[in-house]
């Protein structure tokens, strides 16, 4: 097995990582720090969840360390510019963390708290700015920062930083930067105009990859409940009440979304907490930390709120709502099972979801084990019942919205009879009770069961 010492990092970031715990290199540090070290540029499609904050940080902090010239007054020498303000706080730990043993100063730059203390902290100079793209530019513009003196460049998240509108801000930054730097550029995914926009801004980089997506989601047991919106919140407090549960993120698509099922959690005698844009940043440290050290076990969140979230010890991830983009779903579960933990992925799927679930199910290129909970019409026979689906039963209430991906794909499938329509099938509305007794009944995990999609088992694949 491979261990930090074959890449020769300096002795005291080994021996930070030795305290940290960290044995063997991720994959994704095996590739990116020989490479990093050589100074050449990388580009790397990595997900959070994989290592790459220590993929970068690592032969960073090698390089400020054999060349310890103290940065100037209002510059920086590193600069890492990451798309969410969470993120760019767990940066910055990361950097401490393993520079502990180095005399390197490392500061954050993050909008949603006052300026001051950040002009502050940039008058004699940084090693280390890890910094949001608004308010990096809100200090170059009012001269608190100048960044002709950047030596090492890590743009993190890249297709997110697109997905959320900075890509205009980020290449401004871009430009006001020394062409001679070393360039660390890592994304999840690689739309045409992020590889266009790493192109603009890497010197012959090396190519580093690990996991394509949609098999990162091997090590998370994932399982689907069919059910009636109206059901979602009493199946989602009884997951959370007879799961064992360590911790819990729990998706949903809006904010107000988010805080609605806290409520109603809340009301279930459950305790949880909201994280989404809405909320101030005192607020959201506060929540994260109070999810991290366990006095509430079960956290909320919005897909942009939950990017930056890094905890280790998710055993669940709860998707109350189902994401309309099938790679969402990759990213929403790779939350659990991290650093080569076990991990459970529970997705409640209404009917209006179905064709999400569809397009999840063909990007990952298995049949989620499921079982059903939605209500049947008291007319229905049940002969119909075993053999079509509940939304051709109730005359079309299921399809999926006009714009619902997928929508054209369906047709001669659909009436594929599915193991879940037998004799057990609930007819009426399941309470939250019984859904999760049935869930445990029948499920079989995925990494036992994984079938491709329409073998079996799924009446709608
Ligand atoms: P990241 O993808 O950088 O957000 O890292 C995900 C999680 O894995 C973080 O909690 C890290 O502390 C942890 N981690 C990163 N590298 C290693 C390693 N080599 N061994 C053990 N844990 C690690």
């Amino acid at each position: 097995m491979t261990s930090f010492h074959i890449f020769g990092l300096a002795e005291p970031i080994t021996r930070a990582l030795a305290e940290e715990k960290y044995l063997t290199p991720t994959p994704i540090q095996a590739q990116t720090i020989p490479v990093a070290l050589s100074r050449r540029d990388v580009v790397g499609i990595a997900q959070t969840g994989t290592g790459k904050t220590a993929a970068f940080a690592l032969p960073i902090l090698h390089h400020l360390f054999a060349d310890r010239g103290r940065p100037q007054r209002k510059t920086c020498r590193v600069l890492v510019l990451s798309p969410t303000r969470e993120l760019s706080g767990q940066i910055l730990d990361s950097f401490r963390a393993y520079g502990r043993h180095l005399h390197v100063s490392a500061t954050l730059a993050i909008g949603g708290v006052s300026i001051g203390p950040q002009v502050r902290a940039l008058q004699n100079g940084v090693d280390v700015l890890v910094a949001t793209p608004g308010r990096l530019l809100d200090l170059v513009t009012s001269n608190a920062l100048r960044l002709g003196e950047v030596e090492f460049l890590v743009l993190d998240e890249a297709d997110r930083m697109l997905d959320m509108g900075f890509i205009h801000d980020v290449r401004r930054i871009v430009a006001m930067l020394p062409a001679r730097r070393q360039t660390l550029f890592f994304s999840a995914t690689m739309p045409r105009a992020i590889a266009a926009l790493a192109d603009q801004m890497l010197r012959d980089p090396a190519k580093v990859a690990v996991t394509p997506v949609a098999s990162t989601v091997d090590s998370v047991e994932q399982r689907v409940i069919r059910a009636d919106r109206a059901a979602k919140p009493a199946i989602l407090a009884e997951i959370l009440r007879r799961e064992s549960v360590e911790r819990a993120l729990v998706f949903t698509r809006t904010k107000h979304g988010a805080d609605k099922v806290v409520r109603g959690l809340v009301r279930a005698g459950i305790a949880a907490e909201a994280i989404h844009g809405n909320k101030s940043q005192p607020q959201r440290e506060r929540v994260l930390a109070a999810f991290r050290n366990g006095q509430v076990r079960t956290l909320v969140a919005t897909d942009i709120a939950a990017r930056g979230i890094d905890v280790d010890a998710i055993s669940h991830v709860v998707n109350f709502d189902l994401p309309n983009v099938p790679e969402t779903y990759v990213h929403r579960i790779g939350r659990t099972a991290r650093a080569g933990a076990a991990g459970v992925a529970i997705s409640l799927c209404d009917r209006e979801e179905a064709a999400y679930l569809r397009d999840i199910e063909k990007l990952i290129r298995m049949s989620i084990p499921a079982t059903d909970h939605r209500s049947f019409p008291r007319q229905a026979r049940p002969s119909t019942i075993q053999q079509a689906r509940p939304s051709t039963v109730q005359g079309g209430a299921a399809r999926p919205p006009a714009d619902a991906p997928g929508k054209q794909r369906r047709r001669g499938r659909d009436r594929a009879p599915g193991k879940q329509y037998g004799p057990e099938q609930p007819r009426k509305v399941a309470s939250g009770l019984a859904a999760v007794a049935f869930l445990h009944r029948n499920v079989r995990s995925a990494q036992g069961g994984e079938r491709r999609r329409g073998e079996r088992g799924n009446p709608e694949a």
